[in-house]
C-alpha cells in the first residue's frame, strides 16, 4: 500500500510505501517516525491512520478534482477553437470526447482511503469495499476538533 501524508513535523508532503511487514512510516526529510502497531492493520487495510492514528478513514475515489476540472475546462477550450474555424460538428465532437474521457476515467479510478483528521490518503489496499463511505457528520466532528485545536494552541502561544 502506499500513503501520502503532510508530514507532522516538517509539514512537507510525503510518499511512503507500507506492507504488512513495516514496522513504521517515517519521514525521509526530518526522519520524524511513527511505528506501525499490531492493531494499525489487518492484512493490508489499515484500521487505523498510519500517520495520526486517527480511527476514522473514508472511502472515495482515488480521482483528483482537479484533473477532472481541468480535462474537461481544455475540451470545453478546444471546442471553442473549433467552433472559431466554423466546424460546430467538430466542436461538438470534442466536447462529447472530453465529457466521456472524463467519465471513464472516474469509472476506472480505484478507491483510495482518506483520513478525517489529517486527510492522508492510503492507495492501492485490496478489499476497500468494508469501509464506508465519506460522512459528514464524521466529518464535522473532526473540523470543529481542529478549529479547538487551532484556538487552544494560539491562547498558549506567546503574544
Ligand atoms: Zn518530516
Ligand atoms: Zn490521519
Amino acid at each position: 500500500m502506499q500513503i501520502t501524508y503532510d508530514c507532522p513535523k516538517c509539514l512537507q508532503p510525503e510518499r511512503s510505501e507500507v506492507t504488512a511487514a513495516s514496522q513504521a512510516i517515517m519521514c525521509p526529510d526530518c526522519q520524524w517516525t511513527r511505528p506501525i502497531g499490531e492493531g494499525d492493520l489487518q492484512g493490508e487495510l489499515p484500521t487505523r491512520c498510519l500517520a495520526c492514528g486517527c480511527q476514522d478513514l473514508w472511502r472515495q475515489k482515488d480521482f483528483s478534482q482537479t484533473l477532472g476540472v481541468a480535462i474537461v475546462a481544455l475540451g470545453v477550450v478546444l471546442s471553442t477553437v473549433a467552433m472559431a474555424y466554423m466546424q460546430p460538428e467538430l466542436s461538438l465532437g470534442i466536447l462529447m470526447v472530453f465529457a466521456l474521457a472524463d467519465m471513464i476515467l472516474f469509472v476506472v479510478m480505484r478507491d483510495c482511503l482518506v483520513c478525517y483528521r489529517c486527510h492522508a490518503r492510503f492507495r492501492r489496499i485490496p478489499n476497500l469495499e468494508q469501509v464506508g463511505a465519506f460522512d459528514l457528520e464524521v466529518n464535522e466532528r473532526y473540523r470543529q476538533e481542529a478549529i479547538r485545536l487551532k484556538q487552544a494552541e494560539q491562547s498558549v502561544a506567546p503574544r
